[in-house]
C-alpha cells in the first residue's frame, strides 16, 4: 500500500515508517519537525511542512497515489496541555481536521489515529476495556476524544475506514539501536531513570508514594514502540469503507514508578539514586490496558510482555545515543 506517514520523524511515528517499509508498503513521510528529528526517518520520502498546508498535503497525496494515512503527529504531554491548551486544540484538533479535509479531497479515506488511554480519564475499572466511559481529565484527553467522535461522523457519512488505536506507555527502541527515543526536554519515566543510569542527572524523583497502589507509587502498562507498530499494520490491513476499529493497546500488565526503577537498575547494573517529589498533577494512579480485544480484532498479541526486555532496548539506544540524535544538522 502507498501510505502516507504524518508525524514519521517522531518517536512512534519513526518506528512505524521503518515497520512499514519492512512489510512491503510504501511510505511518504510529512513532518514539521517540532519534536521529530530528520535523522529518525530511515526509509521512505520524507517532507517537512505542516499538516494544515493543504497544498503540500495535496501535492504528497497525488504524487505518491496515497492510499492511507497514519496520524502521529501530536502535542502528548498532560502537563503541558493543562498550562498552554490553545496549543493542543490547534495542533491535535485544528489541525487534523485539515488533514481530515486533505484526505476527503482526494477521496483517501483510511486512517491510522493515535488515540490514548488518556481519553478514559480515571477509570472506573482496571484493567481498562474498551467499553470503559471516556471521561478525559485533562486537554490533551480531550483532544483525541474531539479526533475519535469526528473520526466516528466521517466514518458515517463519508464512508471513512478508521483506527483510533488508544495506546497505553510507549517504551523501548528499535532493537538495532540507531532509532529511539528523544524529547527535549524529556519528561518520561524510563529515559529519565537512564539519564541517570548514565549520569547525565543525579537522581529520579517519583511523584508521589502516597498513590493507593500497591507500593504507593503510581502503575502504568509499558507497551514496546514495535509492538505498537505491528498492531497498525494489522489495522492498516482490516480497513474497508465505513470500518471502525477502536482498541487499547497495552501488555495488559503493569508496573509501579519504582518497579520500573528496579527493572532499570537491574538492566543497566549502576547505581539510580530517587528521591520522592510530590504527585504530579493530572496523573491517575493506575492505567493498565484489557489487551484481549486488540487481540481478538487484530490476532495481535505484544512480543515484549514484560517491561526488562522492553528497557534492554531503550537502555541500548541510549548509551549508543546519550545525546538522542544528532542535532548539527
Ligand atoms: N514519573 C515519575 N517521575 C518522573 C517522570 C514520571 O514518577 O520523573 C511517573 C509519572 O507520575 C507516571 C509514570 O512515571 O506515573 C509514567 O510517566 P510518563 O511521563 O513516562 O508517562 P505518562 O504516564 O504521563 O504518559
Amino acid at each position: 500500500m502507498n501510505v502516507l506517514v504524518v508525524g514519521g520523524a517522531g518517536y512512534i511515528g519513526s518506528h512505524m515508517v521503518r515497520l512499514l517499509e519492512r512489510s512491503g508498503h510504501r511510505v511518504a513521510i510529512l513532518d514539521n519537525l517540532s519534536t521529530g528529528f530528520a535523522a529518525a526517518v530511515r526509509a521512505g520520502k520524507f517532507y517537512q511542512g505542516e499538516m494544515e498546508d493543504g497544498e503540500l498535503v495535496d501535492s504528497i497525496l497525488v504524487e505518491h497515489s496515497i492510499e492511507a494515512v497514519m496520524h502521529f503527529a501530536a502535542c502528548a504531554l498532560v502537563g503541558e496541555s493543562v498550562a498552554d491548551p490553545a496549543k493542543y486544540y490547534r495542533n491535535n484538533v485544528v489541525a487534523t481536521l485539515a488533514l481530515l479535509e486533505s484526505m476527503r479531497k482526494r477521496n483517501v479515506k483510511k486512517l491510522v489515529f493515535s488515540s490514548t488511554c488518556a481519553t478514559y480519564g480515571i477509570p472506573q475499572t482496571v484493567p481498562i476495556s474498551e467499553r470503559e466511559p471516556q471521561a478525559p481529565v485533562n486537554p490533551y484527553g480531550f483532544t483525541k476524544l474531539v479526533v475519535e467522535r469526528a473520526l466516528a461522523d466521517y466514518a458515517a457519512a463519508y464512508g471513512f475506514g478508521y483506527a483510533a488505536l488508544r495506546y497505553f506507555n510507549a517504551a523501548g527502541a528499535s532493537p538495532e539501536g540507531d532509532i529511539g527515543e528523544d524529547h527535549d526536554p524529556e519528561s518520561h519515566l524510563i529515559p529519565l531513570v537512564l539519564q541517570v543510569a548514565l549520569g547525565q542527572r543525579p537522581h529520579i524523583t517519583i511523584f508521589g508514594d502516597d498513590w493507593p497502589t500497591p507500593d504507593r507509587t503510581c502503575v502504568r502498562d509499558y507497551i514496546h514502540v514495535d509492538d505498537l507498530g505491528a498492531a497498525h499494520l494489522a489495522a492498516l490491513e482490516r480497513l474497508g469503507p465505513g470500518t471502525e476499529i477502536r482498541l487499547n493497546l497495552g501488555t495488559g500488565r503493569g508496573y509501579s514508578v519504582r518497579e520500573v526503577i528496579d527493572v532499570c537498575r537491574a538492566v543497566t547494573g549502576r547505581e539510580i539514586p530517587e528521591v520522592i517529589g510530590p504527585r504530579r498533577p493530572g496523573d491517575p494512579p493506575e492505567l493498565v490496558a484489557d489487551a484481549r480485544e486488540a487481540e481478538r480484532v487484530l490476532g495481535w498479541k505484544p512480543k515484549y510482555q514484560t517491561l526488562r526486555p522492553i528497557v534492554e532496548t531503550a537502555w541500548n539506544w541510549h548509551q549508543h545515543h546519550p545525546h538522542g540524535y544528532d542535532k548539527s544538522h
